[in-house]
């Protein structure tokens, strides 16, 4: 399609819609497939109908950059001990009430006054930065920010990561888009069962595990993160769900369980007992996942990867820093030789 002269940098036409009658479109940016009518704005306030052409309004828009561990993702199996330069931008397309980033994932590009940052400055900034090695793309929703992500993607060198941190609620051409371009890792975050998550995000979690299933078929490294929240999705039938459905798809999947601290609309609910974050490790070991951590609980020994055939102490973590590791690279136990699956 053709779009008109773009004076505003932000403005960017959507790479995924599609024209319905009267001027209308859908959306295929996420598994929402909003109908936006003209002059109507999307369900994630990043995308506005223009005359029957879908603008995003976010290309460009970084509300945060940070370099931090790859463990703060949490990916403990990708690139271990590496740093990424971490670029955040606005609005979400679920409604989390406990969300941690809602200064930036519960506002939008209209609300959040920012400069301009074009792709090739983000690419500079990794490519000819010390001690980076990707790109980590996180904080609000990285799916909305589809065609920057892309566009940086693409200017990266092939050698830098490329990943994201998600609710894995994009489409299936979003997903392809960012294959194509370089993605190779996510560290998606499953909120909870089919009704927590139509009940509190709004939205369909058979997305989510579709996508997940998809990625690791494309040859994505993927770990998954259930944020525990008292009241919420604290129950043994969730821990056992997500442990056999992962499973069922590999064994090899590492899952964290991480600890939940009040925020947003969230204060008024107690941070995450230890002792159930305890138990859905348990859980979930039982059911036969391979690498199962605890995360937000800095020092505690679960943070650690363990040979799951010799129970060998391979990686020692605290917090988001790794105090001592063995030959990771070799991809297997130098204890007994398992193979343990590390992206390095
Ligand atoms: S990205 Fe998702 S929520 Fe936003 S307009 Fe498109 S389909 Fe709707
Ligand atoms: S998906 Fe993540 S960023 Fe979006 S509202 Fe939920 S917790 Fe916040």
């Amino acid at each position: 399609m053709i779009s008109n002269a773009n004076p505003d940098p932000f403005r960017k036409e959507t790479f995924l819609y599609h024209r319905l009658d009267d001027k209308n479109v859908k959306c295929n940016t996420c598994s929402h497939h909003c109908t936006i009518h003209d002059g109507n704005w999307g369900y994630c306030k990043t995308k506005k109908n223009e005359n029957g052409i879908l603008y995003s309004f976010n290309y460009g828009l970084v509300s945060s950059y940070s370099i931090n561990p790859i463990e703060k993702k949490p990916l403990f199996h990708y690139y271990p001990g590496s740093y990424a330069l971490t670029i955040g931008g606005v609005s979400c397309n679920f409604k989390c009430p406990w969300c941690q980033n809602w200064s930036i994932s519960k506002t939008n590009p209209q609300e959040f006054k920012a400069n301009f940052t074009s792709p090739k400055e983000i690419s500079h900034k990794i490519d000819g930065g010390k001690d980076i090695t990707g790109i980590s793309v996180s904080f609000n929703e990285p799916t909305l920010s589809l065609e920057y992500a892309v566009d940086i993607f693409n200017l990266l060198n092939p050698k830098t990561y490329k990943m994201f941190v998600t609710n894995g609620y994009m489409s299936k051409q979003a997903l392809n888009i960012l294959i194509k371009s370089g993605l190779s890792g996510t560290s998606v975050t499953l909120k909870g069962n089919e009704f927590t998550v139509a009940k509190y995000c709004k939205a369909d979690v058979n997305k989510v595990w579709e996508n997940i299933s998809y990625a690791i078929s494309q040859k994505v490294h993927v770990e998954v993160v259930c944020l525990i929240i008292p009241s919420v999705n604290d129950t043994l039938d969730f821990y056992m769900e997500v442990a056999n459905r992962l499973v069922a798809i590999s064994d090899n999947i590492p899952l964290h369980f991480t600890r939940f601290f009040p925020d947003y609309q969230f204060t008024h609910v107690s941070p995450t007992p230890i002792t159930t974050l305890e138990t859905a490790h348990s859980i979930a070991k039982e059911s036969g996942l391979h690498y199962v951590y605890l995360g937000n609980i800095p020092g505690h020994p679960l943070e650690n990867t363990y040979c799951h055939h010799c129970q060998s102490l391979l990686v020692k973590r605290s917090g988001y820093q790794i105090t001592s590791s063995k030959n990771l690279e070799l991809g297997k136990c130098p204890e007994c030789g398992v193979e343990i699956p590390f992206v390095c």
